[in-house]
């Protein structure tokens, strides 16, 4: 309705502009009341229209904002249907993601805006050209005429428009990269010491800069056309602008006739200028909504099989199990045949990149096996529930994570319905040492973990942990499962020192005596109390036994648990004799 009424002020304006000019160049005098009213006139159009301007603002970005809020909350509950990793590894889907969190914020304003802009421009273009018709209709049928193509034009552009914002998507992307490693924690000792600012900043601008000559590139585009078909409209309003004035100079139409006749004429011109830059635009907007759409409409990358898993009785088997990351990439498991036997504590050892890893995402169903199956009690995992079966499984991941939030909390969320479970929290804590970090710090379990943000209301900032007390609550998360029926931890101790590992790695043997934990370390000597140890190398498993059997083997592990046994004596021996 705003838009509607502020449409129709400039033309209540323009007529009242030329009743007050025939007023003032009546031969019969003139009536200063009359004169006064529509002076008020045309001055109360102008400030109404201004005032309505800005309410259309107001309303507009309350509906932006609520379009935004909606648009963020849909594509997050969309990415919790992806259940596996492989969609997040794809550079495209991030392209499209992205795409889609822009679109999907921006779009729906985009459209209502310009659609509100059209109506405007709609209402203001129909008033006058009545105008038009009655000064001099042929006027209003050139206008109409010269509009068509001009409108039909946007189109394309409209296309060509949507189709740079996603290629600039990809450069935006890595250059927002190159952004996060020369501000991000993670990566700032290094860029500091390796003195890496100028390379990446060099990269991140270089990066910008194709984005935005690509972007500028298109808006030069668009410019240029939309100038090209303004001046064809602008020839056909010449015509009727000189005709107009032959007549009034005849004295065929008066002053107020000229004067309307020119408002109306580049009135007309100024709506159809917005209309089609709004055209552009929507049509840009409805393009690129679709990766919105496509984010919400995108299958489940798993499915989701219908069985319930049962707690663990018989064990977890690895059946020809061939996997690869990537298509065309190299196999990573080549025909792996493993029994997890229910109950037992299993290490796995081998070479970096053998595939260790790779194991344990499979067993969460992160991926699926390209060739094999996996089974659990004698049931493959497609078949399972995977969220009832990841509410079974316990893990602490090589690359663990500390969140920025409090030491509790960075423990409790390995059971999120237990997250205000203090006293549960301070057990797992206990397990892994973590209890003794929180100990040391200022404000214990509420302490914040975290340097970027301020704890709490107050004005200081978080604690930041050193990595072995890190990776002692990302352990401590991982036991508020500890009667998970699977249990998995992937070199869940690399940062602590040797002692710490092996009194960790004890304890949580103890602990899950008779239920089913995976463990890898490179450490060996910290691995002799599990029951079993396989060997994988080249995708398979060479060597699988308990400690003292693998010894007997006299194969690659034992090999290597000699290798290292040698490397500490001699550490050892090196330190005595310092000593
Ligand atoms: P590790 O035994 O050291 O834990 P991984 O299982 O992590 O080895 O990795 C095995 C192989 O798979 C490596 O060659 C690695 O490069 C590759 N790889 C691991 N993760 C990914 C991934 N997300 N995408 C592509 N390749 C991967
Ligand atoms: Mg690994």
């Amino acid at each position: 309705m705003l838009t509607v009424v502020a449409g129709v002020t400039p033309i209540l304006a323009a007529v009242a502009t030329r009743a007050l000019v025939d007023e003032l160049t009546r031969p019969a005098g003139t009536d200063s009341g009359t004169l006064v009213a529509l002076g008020a006139i045309v001055v109360a159009a102008g400030g109404l229209g201004t005032v309505l301007g800005y309410l259309s603002s107001l309303v507009a970005g309350i509906q932006r904002r609520a379009i935004q809020f909606t648009a963020e909350n849909d594509v997050h509950k969309a990415l919790t249907r992806l259940r596996g990793l492989r969609r997040f590894e794809e550079p495209d889907f991030q392209n499209r993601l992205g795409l889609a969190m822009q679109s999907g914020a921006d779009s729906p304003g985009a459209v209502l805006g310009s659609c509100f802009e059209l109506i405007r421009s709609a209402v203001m273009i129909g008033g006058f050209v009545g105008v038009l018709v009655v000064t001099w209709w042929p006027a209003s049928v050139l206008l109409v005429v010269a509009a068509v193509p001009t409108l039909a034009a946007q189109r394309s552009l409209a296309r060509s428009n949507a189709s740079t914002t996603e290629t600039a998507m990809a450069l935006h992307r890595r250059r927002f990269s190159y952004q996060t490693l020369l501000t991000g924690l993670a990566s700032i000792k290094e860029v500091k010491l390796f003195d890496l600012e100028g390379l990446f900043h060099d990269r991140m601008m270089s990066y910008s800069a194709r984005a935005n000559a690509k972007e500028i590139a298109a808006e030069r585009r668009t410019a240029l056309t939309q100038s090209a078909y303004v001046l064809l409209t602008v020839a056909v309003m010449a015509v009727g602008v000189v005709y107009v004035i032959g007549r009034a100079a005849s004295g065929g139409l008066s002053a107020g006739d000229v004067l309307i006749f020119v408002t109306a004429v580049t009135s007309v011109q100024t709506g159809l200028g917005s209309m089609a830059r709004e055209s552009a635009r929507a049509g840009r907007a409805v393009r690129l909504f679709h990766h919105y759409m496509a984010v919400l409409a995108c299958p489940p990358d798993i499915a989701s099989g219908p069985r319930e898993p049962t707690a663990l009785r018989r064990g977890i088997v690895f059946e020809d199990v061939w996997f690869r990351y990537d298509e065309s990439g190299e196999w990573v498991l080549r025909g792996l045949d493993l029994t997890i036997r229910a109950g037992e504590s299993l290490a796995l050892v081998g070479v970096n990149g053998a595939g260790k890893s790779t194991v344990m995402k499979l067993l969460c169903r992160f991926y699926d096996p390209d060739r094999g199956r996996i089974t659990w009690d004698g049931v493959d995992l497609k078949e399972l529930s995977t969220s009832e079966l990841r509410r079974r499984i316990s893990a602490a991941f090589q690359d663990h994570t500390v969140y920025d939030l409090t030491v509790a909390e960075n423990i409790g969320v390995g059971d999120v319905a237990r997250l205000d479970d203090r006293a549960g929290i301070a057990a797992a804590a206990r397990m892994t040492g973590a209890d003794e970090v929180a100990r040391e710090l200022s404000d214990g379990y509420d302490t914040l973990v975290s340097r970027i943000f301020f704890q709490g209301e107050g004005e200081q900032p978080g604690t930041a942990l050193s990595g072995g007390q890190g990776q002692r609550l990302a352990l401590a998360r991982a036991m508020m499962r500890d009667d998970a029926d699977l249990l998995l931890l992937d070199e869940p101790s690399s940062w602590l020192d040797a002692l710490a590992e092996q009194h960790i790695n004890r304890e949580l043997i103890e602990r899950r005596r008779g239920r089913t934990s995976i463990l890898i370390s490179h450490r060996l000597s910290t691995l002799r109390e599990v029951d079993r140890i396989a060997v994988i190398a080249h995708g398979q498993v060479t060597e699988i036994g308990s400690h003292g059997a693998l010894m007997a083997l006299n194969g690659s592990y034992a090999e290597m648990f000699q290798a290292q046994a040698a490397a500490y004596t001699e550490a050892s021996l090196k330190v005595a004799g310092h000593e």
